[in-house]
């Protein structure tokens, strides 16, 4: 009988709902939680593990015994039929996660869908109010030390601002929401629950750090910048599709991540934090530092931009390390990665987007930055630049 209900459960698993995990997508889900009835990969259950068997009861579908009511229960359910209960009102902008994203926002989808019952009552879904305030802990500007503060959003006004003190007149600082961007940095910040805000001040990017104890609520303000920004953006182009919105409204970085660089003449090379954002790449003495020490925007191939392994002669490596050129119209950029991994990844990236054409908006920071050709070159193009 359990070798019958072995082979009905892998039978199951054949059917196309089933063939990937109901939470995020990964492919050849093993396990399935059988008072839900949806099948699993081996890391969403351990976040259903941690909800109690209260909410969900978990096995593996090859390595647990299963009796007849249960298979019947997983026959008769399927990520389907669950997905049209447990995600019946997912709002168009609410990120939902895949098995590549992070911890917080995995296991905060999963608890949001089983756990809060989110999107069975639009009610429950605060981020959508376009108002929100509390404490999140801050990383000081110049310092390292995080210090909570009070942040308000404010969809309605289009500002994002934080107090020093709660009972302050004036923000420390009150940013255009429409002009940040989110994103999690949990390793580069230290904490499970790290978020990156990121916007374009006096004319270079601006970086705060913040985190918050409770992963629900770091989550719950990355979606209402979210839902702010799809609100914006579907006023502004009312024909666009909820699928072409959604993935404007908070960029993930393409890489991020240590290298050596080097100035024009391919001299002392020196430590960098590098993230690429879209087409802008930007350098840092430290990952965490507020402003960017320089920024280098990324072209299309027609116009002069190319990327090459290894150095022209004359420029030397830095030893037991992975050489890479970028070729722009200004300049050479000559770049060392620690491993051949880094090197392949960094190169993989470049090349995609310097194969990628340039959208009306990619040519107007590109002008920008053509504009400063005028100029004497001074290692990395200056992020002095306004960039809108
Ligand atoms: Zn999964």
């Amino acid at each position: 009988m359990a070798e019958r209900n072995k082979r009905a459960l892998l039978d199951l698993l054949k059917r196309p709902e089933n063939e990937v995990c109901a939470d995020c997508g990964s492919t050849e889900p093993d396990w399935a939680s059988y008072n839900l009835g949806v099948f699993l990969c081996l890391d969403c259950v351990g976040v259903h593990r941690m909800l109690g068997t209260h909410i969900s009861k978990v096995k593996s579908l090859r390595l647990d015994n299963w009796n007849d009511d249960q298979v019947e229960f997983m026959a008769a359910t399927g990520n389907e039929s669950a997905k049209m209960k447990y995600e019946q009102y997912v709002p168009p902008s609410y990120r939902r996660p895949t098995h590549r994203d992070c911890q917080v926002l995995r296991e905060q989808w999963i608890r949001a869908k089983y756990e809060r019952n989110e999107f069975m009552d639009v009610e429950r879904q605060s981020y959508l109010s376009g108002i929100k305030e509390g404490l999140l802990w801050k990383r000081g500007k110049d310092d390292s030390k995080f210090q909570q503060r009070l942040f308000m959003l404010n969809e309605k006004e289009n500002v994002l601002k934080y107090y020093v003190k709660r009972d302050a007149n004036q923000p420390k600082c009150s940013i255009n929401l429409s002009e940040v961007n989110a994103t999690f940095c949990p390793d580069k910040i230290g904490n499970p629950n790290g978020m990156q805000l990121s916007f374009i001040k006096d004319g270079s990017t601006r970086n705060i750090y913040v985190y918050s104890d409770d992963g629900q609520d770091i989550v719950d303000w990355y979606n209402a910048i979210r839902s702010a920004n799809y609100n914006r953006l579907k006023t502004a182009y009312p024909g666009a599709s909820d699928d072409d919105l959604n993935n404007k409204l908070t960029r993930d970085y393409k890489i991020e991540g240590q290298l050596y660089k080097t100035g024009p003449r391919g001299t002392g090379f020196k430590k960098r934090w590098f993230t690429l954002d879209d087409r802008r790449l930007m350098y840092f003495s430290d990952a965490l530092n507020a402003h960017a020490k320089g920024e280098v925007f990324i072209g299309y191939k027609g116009d002069g931009y190319n990327i090459r392994e290894g150095f022209p002669q004359g420029i030397n490596q830095v030893t037991n390390s992975f050489p890479f050129t970028l070729v722009t119209p200004d300049r050479d950029y000559y770049f060392c990665a620690e491993t051949k991994q880094d090197q392949e990844d960094w190169i993989n990236m470049f090349r995609k987007t310097i194969d990628r054409v340039l959208y009306p908006q990619d040519q107007c920071v590109a002008a920008k930055f053509v504009h400063k050709r005028n100029k004497p070159l001074q290692g990395i193009v200056s992020i002095k630049n306004k960039l809108t």
